[in-house]
């Protein structure tokens, strides 16, 4: 892979704009597009909004769109459904030229050292919207592909994520995030637990600023949500979070003074509960400014003189602290991605399905 993409790191970039549908935009990066098909001074890419074939010439394009196979529906199989917006799992070794030349398009807005060619090996979860109220009236109307994101079929590291993008003209609207919280519940965490996981990285530093805010959120929605299994309530006071220590605490409350309830969680439950690897869940509690360090007294509380806790770096994360966050970074408690959107067909994590050799003869 990072061969091939060597001999196309150009200095420059060769195709300086997309129409993609109705949409004429500016492109960000160095385009590996075959030379003898898109010169290296292309002002113009014509790209299929639907499958993502290319061509410079207006009318070629114009005539490929009227018959375009993918017009009406995408390809694949439809993995999640909500208010609009759909999630087509796409298979690169049933959909070879959708896989490259997605890949193709993509990496006009990825500075990714290496795009993947090997696209057989790869899942590629598209971003749909389909708008009820224009179906049926407009036959170019049909649906709109948003952005995606790739997964490789045989992670050794477990990653959810190999790359992702959502299309430059919709871009700011919260679309990243859906995708990547698609991205963990598909990944199968809450069935199997060996299956946490995360993006590959290393992160770009928009994927880094994304991820860490994504993160944040998630944590926040979790802590939110999901009181602590004392009883205590969302709002009740505090929630402490005892960092860095595997060992399982017991959760505690003081009985009859709700305003000092708090339970005692380690990274690693927040880990489990979340499907977010554990450095990642640091790097969210990091970037949160909602940790607060832990008075002695409340942290030691009920919790007995454990051995290990001495090593332990205990911190308190209050409930309305949390809520406060969510106020200023305008972040809602409700997660965007619905559990009910999710198909049946959806049952099994991509890795059960099937599973491709690295080394493997395939191209
Ligand atoms: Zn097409």
């Amino acid at each position: 892979m990072a061969a091939e993409n060597s001999q196309a790191q150009s200095l420059t970039r060769n195709v300086q704009h997309v129409v993609l549908g109705n949409l004429r935009f500016q492109t960000w990066y160095q385009s590996i597009y075959p030379e003898d098909l898109v010169s290296k001074d292309t002002d113009t890419l014509y790209v299929c909004r639907w499958c993502f074939r290319y061509s410079c010439d207006i009318q070629t394009h114009a005539s490929h769109t009227r018959l375009c196979p993918h017009r009406t529906t995408p390809p694949g199989t439809k993995v999640y459904d909500h208010a609009g917006y759909s999630v087509w799992e796409v298979d690169g070794a049933d959909h070879k030229l959708f896989g490259q030349n997605l890949s193709l398009f993509a990496k006009l807005f990825l500075d990714h050292k290496s795009v993947f060619f090997d696209v057989v090996s790869f899942l590629y979860y598209i971003l749909v919207f389909t708008n009820p109220n224009s179906a049926g009236n407009d036959p170019n109307e049909t649906y709109h592909i948003l952005g995606f994101f790739s997964k490789e079929k045989l992670s050794w590291d477990a990653n959810n994520l190999a790359c992702i993008l959502v299309f430059p003209p919709y871009q700011h609207k919260q679309l990243g995030k859906l995708l990547m919280g698609i991205s963990y519940k598909i990944s199968g965490w809450e069935r199997d637990s060996s299956l946490i996981g995360g993006p590959e990285k290393p992160l770009s530093e928009m994927g880094s600023r994304s991820y860490s805010r994504f993160w944040e959120e998630r944590i926040a929605r979790h802590l939110l949500l999901h009181p602590s299994s004392d009883g205590s309530q969302a709002g009740a006071g505090a929630t402490a979070a005892q960092l860095e220590e595997p060992k399982a605490q017991k959760p505690t409350s003081n009985k009859g003074r709700r305003k000092h309830s708090y339970k005692l969680m380690t990274v690693q439950e927040i880990s489990r509960a979340t499907g977010m690897l554990t450095e990642d869940v640091i790097t969210a509690l990091r970037g949160f400014g909602v940790v607060e360090p832990a008075t002695p007294s409340k942290t030691r509380k009920g919790t007995q003189s454990d051995p290990n806790e001495s090593k332990a770096n205990p911190v308190v994360i209050r409930r309305s602290k949390v809520l406060e966050w969510t106020k200023t970074h305008n972040v809602s408690i409700r997660d965007p991605v619905r559990e009910e959107g999710f198909l049946l067909s959806q049952s099994e994590p991509a890795t059960d399905r099937e599973l491709e050799i690295p080394g493997s003869d395939d191209e």
